[in-house]
């Protein structure tokens, strides 16, 4: 549905968005996850046409959105980073105004309204001033004229950025809500978020995609080295000679404590079920006593720290490339 295909964005001389190509299926929610800088929000005032690119292309159900704007923002319903509350009018005559903008049918104006109220859970502030409801709640109105003409695309920039934590667990359960009939995109730089909203993650770092997958996949991708944890009540005399028995093992660590040590096994072998197989054999058949083992997974914190620290080591070490190559000129 949405068909991002090299795109860049240069502020001057600085490029905040490097060729960024990237395809959004229907019916998911997808997450952008990066640090601040990153070229998020310029990303996504993009690709709702709010802000113009110096290269690449932007397709919207088959609309360019710099070619066909008109009918491309027909499709989408977007959360600004800053969004334009009018803070003296009320919920519902905001949602007027903005339903009436966005050209929903008079006569299905009132319907219309009370049900995204209903889904964003405003219904009791209808009429109160948005500049008296709690952050939460503008942050709720701002989704809601997000909703408004039921776009099929709904793109929130930090949704739930500066909210409390309770406020933030009503948002992102609104937000799995909205993602059982709209595709949504949302940007995040907290981790733990997109873990747990997102069927899909982007990780951005400086302008660049460093990864786009689904969030276990992420984690499997960056465990390459696999290692697994074995306890057992023994010491390391004996562990130790039989996992150099084991070829598949391409490098240990051990601690002891109170007779018992826990071996931390590493191996770059892909099947972990074979290779835990293969260990409790070799492991039994020398009888160690163990009586515990335990795949160690990648949190996605490390596959994000991983990527983006990686990223602008690489960054870094270009940069100090450059000038040492203007240095020598
Ligand atoms: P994010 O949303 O991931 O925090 P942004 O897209 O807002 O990142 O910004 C990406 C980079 O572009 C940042 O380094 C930011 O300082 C820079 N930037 C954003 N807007 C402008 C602008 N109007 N002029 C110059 N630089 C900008
Ligand atoms: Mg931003």
């Amino acid at each position: 549905m949405v068909e991002v295909s090299h795109l860049t964005k240069k502020y001057g001389d600085f490029t905040a968005v490097s060729d960024l190509s990237f395809t959004i299926e229907d019916g998911l929610i997808y997450g952008f996850l990066g640090p601040n800088g990153a070229g998020k929000s310029t990303t996504m005032n993009i690709m709702t046409g709010c802000l113009s690119a110096t290269e690449g292309e932007v397709v919207i159900d088959g609309h360019d959105i710099f070619e066909d704007a008109k009918e491309a923002k027909k499709c989408i319903g977007y959360l600004p980073e800053i969004p334009p509350l009018y803070p003296d009018l009320t919920p519902v005559e905001y949602l007027e105004f903005v339903a009436r903008a966005k050209g929903v049918k008079a006569k299905d104006l009132d319907e219309q309204i009370a049900d995204v109220m209903e889904q964003t859970g405003l219904t009791v502030y209808a009429n109160r001033l948005i500049k008296n409801l709690s952050k939460g709640y503008k942050q709720r109105v701002g989704i809601a004229q997000a909703i408004i003409g039921y776009p099929s695309l709904i793109i929130l920039d930090e949704p739930t950025v500066g909210l409390d934590p309770k406020q933030i667990i009503e948002i992102r359960n609104l937000i799995k809500n909205l993602g059982k009939k709209h595709t949504v995109v949302l940007s995040s730089h907290i981790l733990s978020e997109v873990q747990a909203i997102c069927d899909r993650v982007m990780i951005i770092s400086r302008g660049k995609m460093v990864a786009f997958d689904a969030p276990d996949n992420l984690e499997s991708l960056m465990m390459g080295e696999a290692s697994i944890e074995v306890k057992a009540n023994c010491g390391r005399d004996v562990i130790e000679p039989v996992i150099a028995k084991m070829d598949f093992v391409t490098g240990y660590d051990i601690t002891e404590e109170n007779g018992t040590c826990t071996a931390t096994l590493r191996t770059a072998e892909t099947d972990r079920q074979k290779v835990q197989g293969d260990m409790f054999r070799i492991f039994g058949e020398n009888a160690v006593p163990v009586f515990q083992m335990t795949p160690v997974k990648a949190s996605l914190e490390d596959v994000f720290v991983e990527l983006t620290v990686g990223s602008s080591e690489a960054y870094e070490a270009e940069m100090e490339a450059e000038k040492e190559e203007e240095a020598e000129e």
